[in-house]
């Protein structure tokens, strides 16, 4: 009997198996206007708004990701009733924005997806996303939703530029889905300008370091630029939800991109690691070089051409 039941589990996980390779990424187009000047994708540049809130420029493209404009003192709800209280200010208010191209959005939490944005962000602006966050974009009046699955891509081009998002593993944490928490992806970036390849970001959102990450540097050998959501989130306290100063250092080693940036730290009173504590580990692991750390407001500038 154990043995039938040894075989059967066998042909269970080779069936499962066979599936997910036959289940094929899906790839999906988005065409926007062209800027009608002339497109430079020799550099670009990350501005830190805040929290997970960044504006990425390459190749005439303007990129907001996980939009938080609320001040200081204000709350975000996180579902089931918690809320967060913000400690700090965005660098930018919300009406200040310069035109953005797209969205990316990692999951529908409040503080990544505020109660002034679901109001006051252009609903026609193209937002990728998760299925479950597109869905409740939908609910908000958002029309133009790319909901992506692990793996899927998003193809867009602007004139001659091209930006390809794939949707990244990610899990908001512990294993079993029992915890109220959102379906999160983290995000590939690959920018290219007239039939070059240009500059490849990686944006972990809000994740715990588990194995479905190992498949991010297989496929994905060589990442210019990481963005990784700390933190340290712990829901009543308890529950970690977000990377603390230990699991990011462990990401940086995972996917070793060629540089990184911390974001999503220090912002929200329900974050328990604080920078310092990434920082701690960045320096035990000998990995100084390889860090930026952005104030509100500050910009990295990139140049791909020098890259590796
Ligand atoms: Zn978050």
């Amino acid at each position: 009997m154990a043995r039938i039941i040894r075989l059967w589990r066998a042909a269970l996980v080779a069936c499962m198996l066979c599936m997910s390779v036959a289940a094929t990424a899906k790839e999906t187009a988005l065409e926007l206007p062209a800027s009608g000047s002339a497109v430079k994708a020799d550099a670009g540049s990350v501005q830190f708004i805040g929290n997970a809130t960044v504006l990425i420029r390459y190749a005439g493209f303007t990129i907001l990701t996980d939009p938080n404009f609320l001040h200081k003192g204000e709350h975000v709800h996180l579902g089931y009733g918690l809320k967060s209280q913000r400690l700090t200010d965005p660098a930018i208010p919300l009406e200040k924005l310069p035109p953005v191209d797209l969205v990316v959005l990692s999951h529908m939490h409040g503080d990544h997806f505020d109660q002034l944005v679901q109001e006051k962000l252009d609903r026609n602006i193209p937002i990728v996303t998760t299925p479950e966050a597109a869905g409740a974009l939908a609910d908000m009046g958002f029309k133009n939703r790319h909901a992506l699955a692990t793996w899927d891509a998003l193809v867009v081009r602007k004139g001659e530029a091209s930006l390809r998002v794939t949707a990244m593993p990610a899990r908001h944490g512990p294993p079993g889905g029992s915890a109220p928490l959102p379906e999160t992806m983290g995000s590939m970036l690959e920018f290219g300008a007239g039939g070059k390849a240009g500059y490849r970001i990686y944006i972990s959102g809000d994740t715990l370091v588990y194995d479905d990450l190992d498949d991010i540097p297989k496929r994905y050998p060589d990442i210019d630029l990481a963005l990784l959501h700390l933190g340290g989130t712990r829901i009543l306290g308890v529950m970690k939800v977000t990377m603390d100063g230990k699991d990011g250092v462990k990401l940086l080693q995972l996917v070793a991109p060629h540089h990184a940036i911390p974001i999503h730290y220090n912002d929200y009173d329900v974050f328990k690691s604080p920078l310092s504590e990434f920082e701690g580990e960045v320096k035990a692991a000998g990995l100084q070089g390889k860090v930026t750390y952005l104030k509100h407001g500050d910009t990295y500038r990139f140049k791909s051409g020098n890259r590796r």
